[in-house]
């Protein structure tokens, strides 16, 4: 498995460097978009780790030029001030990020999540997904919680399976707003937080903690595998 690490926070790439080698990585490492740009060109890697701070830019140019090509896996490494930035990766395809400071085991987690849901456009379709007590049938439109059918209303149901197709992956305001809705929808945030409460009161033990639907505060919400 082939990673580019672009960082240009010489201790963070080594750090990343060597427990990723550790963990059985080929990495390469890229100090600026620029450079990453030029990897990229001769020889695609499994699975990209971005950081926002480089010196030349945020990468969301990058991030479009693949996406016009590649379904690379790309993790964003952002500070916490770089929340827009941040989103704008995403909705501009990242599959996911980091805050920083964040903990190896974190990383390889989101690493994992990454990498199965590669190409997954492309291989057959699974239809049927378990998460813990829930169950979700894609193709029938059956969701069980503890053995016992939920009711759910069409709505309710698209932004479900949104989010169990991207299993373990934070999807952004904006995605869920134009898939489940459709782009002219893009403004009706209060949309969402409506059926996600509604949902969240069918799923949820306790609406408040969720234990399924998590809020990604100020970027979407993720479902928890
Ligand atoms: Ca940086």
């Amino acid at each position: 498995m082939r990673i580019l690490i672009t960082e240009d926070d010489k201790e963070i790439r080594a750090l990343m460097r060597s427990t990723l080698s550790i963990e059985g990585f080929e990495v390469i490492t890229a100090t600026s978009i620029s450079e990453a740009r030029a990897i990229l060109k001769q020889n695609l890697p499994d699975v990209m780790v971005l950081d926002l701070g480089l010196p030349d830019g945020d990468g969301t140019s990058l991030v479009n030029e693949l996406r016009q090509h590649s379904n690379l896996p790309i993790i964003v490494v952002s500070a916490r001030h770089q929340e827009e930035q941040k989103v704008r990766l995403l909705d501009a395809g990242a599959d996911d990020y980091l805050t920083k400071p964040f903990s190896i085991p974190e990383l390889l987690a989101r690493l994992r999540v990454a990498l199965r849901h590669r190409g997954t456009h492309l291989a057959a379709a699974k239809t049927t997904y378990e998460f813990d007590q829930l169950k979700v049938d894609l193709q029938a439109h059956n969701v069980t919680l503890k053995q016992q059918t939920l009711h759910l209303t069409p709505t309710e149901f698209n932004l479900l399976a949104r989010l169990v197709r991207s299993a373990g992956r934070v999807v952004t305001h904006r995605q869920l707003l134009t898939d489940v809705w459709g782009p002219e929808y893009l403004e009706h945030t209060h949309y969402l937080r409506l059926y996600m409460a509604q949902l969240r009161a069918k799923i949820e033990d306790n609406p408040a903690e969720p234990h399924y639907l998590l809020t990604e505060t100020g970027v979407g919400y993720r479902l928890a595998e």
